[in-house]
């Protein structure tokens, strides 16, 4: 079996809890066949710095798996990952072009660190080595390993939506990106719709053609794409539900909450989850079934996420401003409509807040999977299950069709589908859980990982 190398912008230590998505299942993926992980270090040298040997790459050894990082100066930093990937192709893979800022010198930084990562690379590659990029950040890489000879087969995985090509192509780089694609051996998506959506431009914008199923030919070369919807460790999430931490919170909530029901939102504070959309529908759930008054809580975890973006500032303002305003239109002295959290809470201690809520409210207006929604089921009471309400925009829509699916732009379809999942009688919330637990069973994260794997490596 040939050795696995993945690359992706930040690395964690394999043996420790990481935090989020991503790092879940690469450390999930690598611990499984051992191999080599590669990305930035999460560090900053300084350019005065005379010592180059901090340009180098940092190799340590942990278990079965070797982490290889390196650093990054201020300049490539900046432009690279909050310019680039987090200014421009995060936002218009979201569909927001409106956020995008599309300056010059985010480009020719994403496109010298990618350089950096396959020169610095290269030389720690064997022959038969598998390479599994990852996400957003690296695009190019392929092109740029290619292009200083290395021939070995690489897979990429977008953790995030594939736009419309409409959108797409309203990135002045656009063209080099759809190339640079082509220079991956398997690409790989969350969904069926970012399949579609990525053949269509292809086919519009490179004249690429269809060569088998899931082939498409431009460019010189052929892409096999599929989709392989990221899942969750249900066994590692159910043995974390039943950890301390998590008891521990859940007793915490359900003592704090025994005269109310507790909804619950857990996510980064980014514009693409749709929080102030959400309040606005908590909002109208209130005026229009006054029944909640006094009863119905939600508390929304709003973890800080690249603060030095300012389309996050603003958003972090709104939030204040809606809870604030809801809080002082509603509340009462012994009862707060809203509880705004905006603080990371530790991954272990989650799954008592979801085991505790009676609904979870996963409205994002775009995400390429949201594995809260995932996470929520997996740590719910069979006997008794909360219910999951969850947007059709959410990548996680396409296999949780028993969740109570909504349009978070309508306000107040979303405000019914609220009230619906929290009268919903105990017979209808198990059958629609138990289904909801046999899909992410199904298609877990070690499902993820090894089909996206083995369609890698029997490509000829
Ligand atoms: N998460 C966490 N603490 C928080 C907020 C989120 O540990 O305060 C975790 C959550 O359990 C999930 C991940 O971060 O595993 C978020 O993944 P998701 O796919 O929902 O969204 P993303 O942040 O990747 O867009």
């Amino acid at each position: 079996m040939s050795r696995l190398v993945v690359v992706s912008n930040r690395t964690v230590d394999p043996r420790k809890t990481a935090a989020g998505g991503l790092a879940v299942a690469v450390r999930e993926s690598l611990q499984r066949t051992g191999g080599l992980w590669f990305g930035w270090s999460g560090k900053i040298y300084d350019e005065s710095d005379e010592m180059t040997s901090r340009r180098g790459v940092h190799v340590q050894t942990l278990g079965n798996v070797t982490l290889a990082t390196v650093d990054l100066s201020q300049q490539d930093h900046d432009n690279y990952y909050l310019g680039y990937a987090n200014g421009v192709l995060w936002p218009v893979f979201h569909y927001r072009l409106d956020l995008a800022d599309f300056d010059t010198r985010f480009a020719a930084g994403y496109r010298r660190v990618n350089q950096l990562f396959a020169e610095k690379l290269l030389p720690l590659l064997r022959p038969d080595d598998i390479i599994w990029v990852h996400d957003y950040h690296l695009i190019p890489l392929a092109a740029e390993l290619r292009a200083i000879g290395c021939g070995n087969r690489i897979g990429f995985f977008l953790h995030i939506p594939m736009p419309p090509p409409m959108i797409m192509a309203a990135i002045p780089e656009h063209e080099w990106l759809m190339r640079s694609l082509f220079a991956y051996d398997l690409v790989g998506f969350q969904g069926q719709i970012d399949v579609e959506h990525f053949t269509h431009y292809a086919e519009s914008e490179a004249n690429a053609r269809q060569v088998g199923p899931q082939q498409l030919r431009a460019f010189n070369r052929t892409l096999r794409l599929g989709a392989y919807p990221i899942g969750i460790d249900v066994e590692e999430f159910v043995s974390l539900a039943n950890g301390k931490e998590a008891r521990e919170m859940f007793t915490r909530m359900r003592d704090e909450y025994s005269r109310r029901r507790l909804l619950l939102g857990v996510d980064r504070l980014d514009y693409s989850k749709g929080l102030p959309q959400r309040i606005h529908a908590f909002r109208e759930l209130l005026a229009h079934y006054p029944e909640n008054r006094d009863s119905a809580t939600l508390i929304q975890i709003a973890s800080p996420s690249r603060e030095s973006v300012a389309a996050y500032d603003d958003l972090r303002r709104q939030m204040d401003s809606l809870c604030g305003a809801i809080n002082g239109d509603y509340g009462e002295l012994d009862w707060m409509p809203v509880r705004y959290i905006h603080r990371h809470v530790a991954r272990k201690r989650l799954p008592g807040l979801y085991r505790a809520s009676k609904v979870a409210l996963v409205t994002p207006l775009r995400d390429g999977m949201n594995l809260v929604a995932k996470e929520f089921i997996a740590a719910q009471d069979p006997s008794d299950p909360g219910m999951l309400v969850l947007s059709r925009f959410a990548g996680a829509a396409e296999q949780l069709k028993e969740a109570l699916l909504v349009n978070p732009y309508d306000t107040q379809g979303t405000a019914h589908a609220i009230q619906r999942a929290l009268t919903m009688p105990l017979d209808e919330r198990r059958n629609r859980h138990a289904a909801l637990m046999k899909r992410i069973r199904e298609h877990d994260v070690h499902w993820w990982s090894s089909s996206f794997l083995d369609t890698l490596q029997d490509i000829p």
